[in-house]
């Protein structure tokens, strides 16, 4: 637990009671459950999102079970608030205290106008990959789920009213593409991101996952190829924004706002149904889409479909380069579909051990000391995690000056030799 230096107050203000049923305090088993239609289709829903919900997931019964409350979240010194309504069975489970999240960069970026997509974030000046665009704290949070029989337009009404007033119009200010629901719910629902409140021991899974708005990140416009991903820390409950590569002066910051690697249709047709726009990025412009989807399949599939590392470290049949090719190939292909955001630096990661393992001593040094440098110029979120990565950098320094401290050196060059003259004694078997 941070001390209370550096951390930042879980409540500022008391907090309401949120129940479905009249009076307030009425048992849980009073409660009305939604129509069965709304609750098929939330059943539906949500059993159809990989992760979220058990197999048999029951609207109704949990409509019966939840409570909720209603609050806000302050920061330390910082001035600003989020109002968040929890579910009493995660907010229990949330810290009392919450670590100071890093410092936001200045002057990293504006919003401005971008065309036909309204507003938009832009740089205002030149990024390197993994730089840090900004730290964000959730202007409001709500549950994904929200299985309360009252009319959510209350609910929200009453939420956003706790934000300050300055927040609030900004919050009103964002777009809102859902007629399917009140003006309120429907700036939520078009503007959200999607986060899990990774709270420990949590009865239900399906509980964790909230929509969050956030005033300035929310701002972002969709693209097909994102120059930048965001990540979430619920230990210091903020957002991290950051460029997945370079960013130049003056050009738009944009984020996914739905899986990348599904074929072009698809993406479009989901985010027409969702935010009611057609995507018109780099990507999509290009001109063979039958082209750009193999590209994108093939990336989606590309880990599960390759062979494990030491596989390859044994196999004779391959030449020495086959493997340093695949990745080489699939790095191309994030370049070509701008897709940089699908964790390319495993490719380069793995191409340096590739070379560890054919023991070759001028290519590890310089594909290590591509990862070592990105490493050092990466944001990382949280204690842990920049713990994690000075323990790495310590690795890479060692590996540089000393290449064959590296786990796998040479793997290659000895067992595959052995295992190739073991079958051509056995078996005189071709051999690569
Ligand atoms: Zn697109």
């Amino acid at each position: 637990m941070p001390s209370a230096t550096s951390s930042s107050s879980k409540v500022s203000s008391p907090p309401a009671a949120w129940r479905s049923s009249s009076p307030p305090r009425a048992g849980p088993s009073t409660r009305t459950p939604p129509p069965q239609h709304v609750c098929a289709a939330v059943n539906a829903q949500v059993t159809s999102i990989p992760g979220l919900a058990p197999p048999h997931f029951d609207f109704a019964e949990h409509v019966r079970s939840r409570s909720y409350t209603m609050q806000n979240f302050v920061f330390g010194d910082d001035p600003f608030e989020t109002a968040v309504l929890l579910d009493e069975g995660v907010e229990r489970l949330l810290p009392d205290t919450f670590q100071r999240a890093c410092a936001s960069p200045s002057c990293t970026f504006e919003i401005g106008d971008a065309g036909e997509k309204g507003r938009g974030m832009f740089a205002v000046k030149d990024m390197p990959a993994g730089a840090l665009v900004l730290v964000e704290h959730p202007a409001v949070v709500v549950p994904y789920l929200i299985g309360l029989d009252v009319p959510l337009r209350d609910v929200y009404a009453e939420l956003f009213g706790r934000l300050p007033p300055e927040a609030h119009r900004a919050l009103m200010g964002l777009a809102n593409s859902r007629e399917d629901c009140d003006h309120r719910e429907g700036i939520v629902r078009t503007n959200a991101l999607g986060i899990q409140l990774d709270v420990p021991d949590v009865a239900h899974p399906e509980l964790t996952t909230h929509r969050a708005v956030f005033l300035n990140t929310s701002r972002c416009n969709h693209s097909c190829g994102p120059n930048a991903r965001w990540e979430w820390d619920t230990a210091s409950f903020a957002l991290y924004l950051s460029a997945v590569r370079p960013i130049q002066q003056g050009e738009e910051i944009t984020i996914a706002y739905t899986a990348c690697t599904r074929p072009r249709g698809e993406r479009h047709s989901t985010l027409h149904a969702q935010y009611g726009f057609t995507c018109a990025c780099t990507y999509c412009a290009l001109p063979c889409a039958a082209a750009s989807d193999a590209a994108r399949v093939a990336l989606a599939r590309f880990w599960s479909d390759l062979p494990p590392f030491e596989a390859w470290c044994v196999d004779g049949r391959t030449p020495d380069e086959w493997l340093v090719k695949r990745h080489l190939e699939a790095l191309r292909l994030i370049k070509q579909e701008g897709l940089q955001v699908l964790d390319a630096e495993r490719h380069v990661d793995a191409i340096a051990m590739c070379y560890g393992a054919l023991a070759d001593v001028e290519m590890f040094r310089a594909w290590t000391e591509r990862v070592r440098e990105r490493e050092a110029r990466r944001v990382w979120v949280g204690v842990e995690g920049r713990e994690r990565a000075r323990r790495r950098a310590l690795v890479f320094a060692k590996w540089l000056s000393n290449p064959a401290s590296f786990p796998a050196w040479g793997w290659r060059r000895t067992f595959c030799v052995s295992k190739v003259e073991g079958e051509e004694e056995g078996k005189g078997e071709d051999v690569v």
